[in-house]
């Protein structure tokens, strides 16, 4: 079954292969970059304290990691050997979701038509999700496609979809 990705506050949006290990080493810089898949702007999340970085692109999916498997060492005893690289070269699509239940929405990258049916599957079932799209390079272009647009229960002025 597809695992979305673990929610994490605020507006970051988090790869759908984070780990809980990023919260034990907070401390990162957020740059603009250009996707190097679709040539949109990617997000690239560095961490100065321990070299570690995730790229992820919110228009096509791509995704890139460097992240340390072993923690036990000290940060100059590692080797080639104790890092972890994760490249989604060919991303399917990328997706968002947002829940009634959380102020974060939620990113992350399919890999296949297969993961989006599943998502799609996914968040029919749920009656908690307030919106989900996903959005993907096709033939030089991002397309995007909304799979669910509830919209907010409570409208910025106070009032409940029942008062509208
Ligand atoms: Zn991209």
């Amino acid at each position: 079954m597809l695992k979305l990705a673990s929610k994490v506050g605020g507006q970051k949006c988090s790869p759908i292969f984070i780990s809980h290990l990023k919260l034990k080493y907070m401390g990162s810089v957020i740059d603009y970059i250009e996707c190097p898949n679709c040539k949109t702007e990617a997000t690239s999340d560095f961490y100065y304290k321990t070299g570690e970085e995730y790229i992820n692109c919110g228009n096509c999916g791509y995704h890139y990691s460097a992240t340390i498997k072993n923690r036990n060492k000290k940060l100059n005893e590692l080797t080639d050997e104790d890092w972890e690289i994760r490249e989604l070269k060919h991303p399917y699509a990328a997706y968002r979701i947002k829940s009634y239940e959380s102020i974060a929405t939620e990113c992350g990258s399919l890999e296949s038509e297969e993961q989006l049916n599943e998502l799609k599957h996914e968040v029919s079932k749920l009656d908690t999700i307030e919106y989900c799209s996903v959005s993907r390079f096709v033939n030089g272009e991002i397309v995007v496609e909304e799979i669910i647009d509830n919209g907010p229960k409570t409208d910025s002025a106070g009032f409940t979809e029942q008062d509208r």
